[in-house]
Order: structure tokens, then sequence, then C-alpha cells
């Protein structure tokens, strides 16, 4: 007889937890695969110091292979589920399709970007949801400035220093924070080569939202830190204010404002992944629901959690848990634990988790934070942030530290690979954790992988 086999699409943070703790239970007794596009678990919290060139990119990428022992890794982007039948099917990473029978399913496929209808956004804008547009941003953020410092046109070389970001979550706060002393850094450089930015000023930074402060979602006090580290960096902050259109030029704001720039970059929040909405399960706002155990009703061997799921929240009853990675961690190991008890392993058990805090990384010695409700700033803040980061990483910690260190006695690299190009990396995208092209892959029958990915993206690139 086959062995049982459970399936987790997705490897992040709730899919993670739940392939590790699933082989460590069954021990070989059930085959536990993990389906994902890449061959890594991506720690979004960091990706800001990826951006802002504080931290190479695969300190932040954690090898699967290397660190979940009896798991099959299978390299594919799931893209039908099969509920009848009980297969899923994927798209390999070189365009060949695959399919998976299961006995038990664990859906943990997050989120992507989220979009708004405004003019121009899908195609002057970039999101900050993978590895694809950190490393992009890196690059365009370097070339910006390199490009400005030999710019003759005046106005044409402050476009080029300027950038918006909208959105001013922890994502939008973080990416602005560590991007206005990536830049300042940058233009320091070329000022000591003797070729600083026009009458030696920095690049300008604006952080929008439309929200009343910053960090709208978290604690008060946090904002409060937040908006005083930031103002105080010299970042604009514009709460109560959003972008009215997207040009090549630059942007409208809602106040009839039109700031130049040639950096948009989108942080409004997230969606859950389509693939969701292509199973035809009731959602909520896009994510799945399920019931408190993180099975999908009528389904008792589907399960979902994370960004993808809508989890009810026990600690406030009436409303679902918010997408953290604190909650998709806790509901991977609640899932594991609820698929093993199906098994007759243990007793299935309600996810109910109470808010432990939020650490907020604001570059510098600079963080807010606020660890079991305790309000944090200033260099104690970053400690703590920088702790908790290092704890909740499955790997690469040694040389996460190292880049820290070095990144405290050196300056920032002023190099750009340009290897992202603007177009591989467009707003509007299924898949924000691959880097797209007009043709990705042609497979042996003329295959295109594509076709969740449609769209293009025409800005600069
Ligand atoms: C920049 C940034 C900073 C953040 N900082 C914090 C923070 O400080 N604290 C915090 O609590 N939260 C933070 N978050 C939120 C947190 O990262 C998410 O809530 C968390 O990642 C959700 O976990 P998940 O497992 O549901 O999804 P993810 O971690 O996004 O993982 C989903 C996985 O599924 C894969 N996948 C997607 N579609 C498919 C498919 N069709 N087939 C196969 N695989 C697929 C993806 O490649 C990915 O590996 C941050 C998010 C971002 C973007």
């Amino acid at each position: 007889m086959s062995r049982s086999r459970i399936v987790i699409v997705g490897a992040g943070f709730a899919g993670y937890q739940a392939a590790r703790r699933l082989s460590r239970k069954f021990r070989g007794a059930a085959e536990i695969v993990l389906v994902n596009p890449n061959d890594y678990f991506l720690y979004l919290p960091m990706l800001p110091e990826v951006s802002a060139g504080v931290l190479e990119p695969r300190r932040v990428s954690v090898s699967l292979a290397g660190t979940l022992r009896g798991v099959r890794l299978v390299l594919g982007e799931v893209d039908g589920v099969d509920l009848a039948s009980r297969k899923i099917t994927y798209v390999d990473p070189e365009g060949n399709g695959g399919e998976l029978r299961y006995d038990r399913l664990v859906l943990t496929v997050g989120s992507v970007n989220k979009l708004l209808p405004i003019p121009g956004v899908a195609e002057y804008a970039h999101g900050f949801r993978g590895m694809p547009e950190a490393l992009y941003l890196r690059d365009h953020i370097t070339r910006q400035i390199a490009m400005a410092t030999s710019e003759e046109d005046p106005a044409e070389s402050d476009a080029r220093c300027t950038f918006v970001v909208v959105g001013a979550g922890y994502t939008g706060t973080e990416v602005a924070a560590h991007g206005k002393l990536f830049t300042d850094s940058l233009a320091k450089q070329h000022r000591k080569a003797g070729n600083g930015l026009r009458g030696d000023s920095l690049p300008r930074w604006m952080l929008l939202d439309i929200a009343p402060r910053v960090l709208p979602e978290l604690d008060e006090r946090l904002s409060k830190t937040a908006h005083r580290v930031l103002t105080k960096r010299g970042v604009e902050v514009r709460t109560g204010m959003s972008v009215k259109e997207a040009t090549n030029e630059g942007v409208l704001l809602d106040d009839g404002e039109f700031v130049r720039t040639r950096s948009l970059i989108w942080c409004v929040g997230v969606r859950p992944d389509p693939l969701v909405e292509e199973m035809g399960l009731p959602t909520e706002k896009g994510r799945l629901c399920v019931d408190k155990y993180l099975q999908v009703p009528g389904y008792p061997e589907v399960f979902s959690c994370g960004d993808a799921a809508a989890v009810p929240d026990l600690t406030r009853p009436g409303e679902y848990t918010p997408m953290t990675g604190q909650h998709a961690v806790r509901q991977g190991k609640t899932v594991a634990d609820n698929v093993a008890a199906s098994y007759g392993y243990g007793q299935r058990r309600p996810y109910k988790h109470n808010d432990l805090g939020f650490t907020v990384d604001l570059g510098g010695v600079q963080a807010a934070a606020n660890p079991l409700g305790v309000p944090l700033s200033g260099p104690l803040a970053n400690a703590v942030t920088r702790a908790y980061h290092l704890a909740a990483l499955p790997g690469n910690r040694v040389r996460v530290a190292a880049d820290w260190l070095l990144d405290a006695l050196l300056p920032r690299q002023a190099a750009q690979l340009g290897l992202v190009r603007s177009w591989s990396v467009p707003l509007e995208s299924s898949s924000p954790e691959l880097a797209h092209s007009p043709r990705r892959y042609q497979g042996p029958e003329g295959r295109r992988t594509d076709s969740r990915n449609a769209g293009g993206n025409s800005a600069q690139g």
C-alpha cells in the first residue's frame, strides 16, 4: 500500500512551519510534499533591508532542501485544484505541467500586491511583495542617484532624486525609512567622488497614506515613534493623502500637486493569492473561508491558513486574523497538528493566538516596537527588533548578523547589476515571487508558462 500523501502548496511562513512540523510528527509514516515556485523560504520582514543594500538577497532566502528534512520539494506553481478527484496541477520552472494527487491538502499560498483603480498606477508603480521587486528597487534607486548626478537638466535631476512611497503600513514605512538612508549614503559617495547632486542636496522621499497616521493598523505609540524618526530623517510624511494619477513624468496627488518622479513604490497592502478565487469556494474579502480548525467547510481533507485564508479570530469574535507573519507561523503549526489529528495522532485544536506585539525596523539604530504591549523606541527597540528577526529566521542567522556588522562598518555599495528590469516586475502579478518576461519560457510544446501573469508594465526600465 502506498503511503498517505500530504501536499502543502506554498512555502511561506505558514507552509514552511506546517511542513517542518508534519515531517517531525510523521517521521516518514506519510509522504510530505511541499510545492513552491522557488527553492527557498523568503523572510519577507527583512526585504526592505535587501532593497536598501543592508542585506544581500540570499540572507533572507532560506534553503528549503537545506532546512526541511523528510520533506519532498516540488518546484512549481500550482494552477489548479481538483477537489473532486483530489489532485493539484502545477507548472514547473521550465514550463512543464505536472499533477499530484493528495490525501490531505494544505493551501498556504499567501498574498500578492493589492491594486487600486487609479489611472497609471498599474503601468508606472512597482510593488514590494517579492525578491524580484526588492532587487529591482535596489538597482533602480542606485541607478537614479547615479544618473541624477550627471544630469544637466535640474528638473530632470530632481525627478530622479524623488521617491514616492504610497501606503504607510509597516512595509511602506520600512521601505521609506531604509530607502532614505540608502539614497543619502549613495549621494554622499558621489559627492566625495566630486560628482554630487545639484547644490549638494539630498534625495527627496515622500510617504503618503490616506489614513490619518503612519502605521494605521498598529498601536498609536508606534505610529508616533515612526513619524518622529521619519520626519527627523527628512522623509516628507503626508497623511490623509493619496495619488490621483500616475504618469511617465510623475504623480498627481489628491490635493492637485504634481510631483515629478521616476519612482512610485506601491505599498498599499496585499490581497490573497488569486489561486484562492479560482477554486470557486466561499471566500471572505478574497480569503478562503476556513473554520477555527483551519479546515475548509465541506472538504475535511483540505486545510488552509496564513494570508490566503479567512481564519476566525477567537480573541476578537466576529473578526478574522490579520495578514501577518506572526499569525501565519502559528497557524502553520496548528494546521500541522490538525492534519496529524485527522490521522489519529493527537487531538485537533482550534487556532487562537493573542498578539505579542509588533516590531518595525526604521533603519540605522532606529525602530519602533511594542513587545508584549511595552512600547519601545530608539536603539533598544532596534536591538529587540533584530533579536526577534534572528530568532524567527529558520536559517542564515550568522550570515545576517555578519551583514549587519559589515553595514555598520562600511559604506553601502553603489553598484547596480541591472538584472531585474522594470517589465519583469509588473505590479499586477499573481506571482510576485518570480521575475517575469514577455515570454517567460517557451516549453517543449510551445506552452506559455506565464498565463497566470498576463499584464505588462511600461515603467522605466
Ligand atoms: C515587505 C514585507 C514586510 C513584512 N513585515 C512583517 C513583519 O514585520 N511582521 C509580520 O508579522 N508580518 C510582516 N509581513 C507580512 C507577512 O510577511 C505575511 O503576513 C506572511 O508572509 C504570510 O505568510 P503566508 O505563509 O500566508 O504567505 P507567504 O509567506 O507569502 O508565502 C506564500 C508562499 O506561497 C507561494 N505560492 C504562491 N502562489 C503559489 C502557487 N500558485 N503555487 C505554489 N506556491 C505558491 C509563494 O511563492 C510563497 O512562497 C510583511 C510583508 C511584507 C511584504
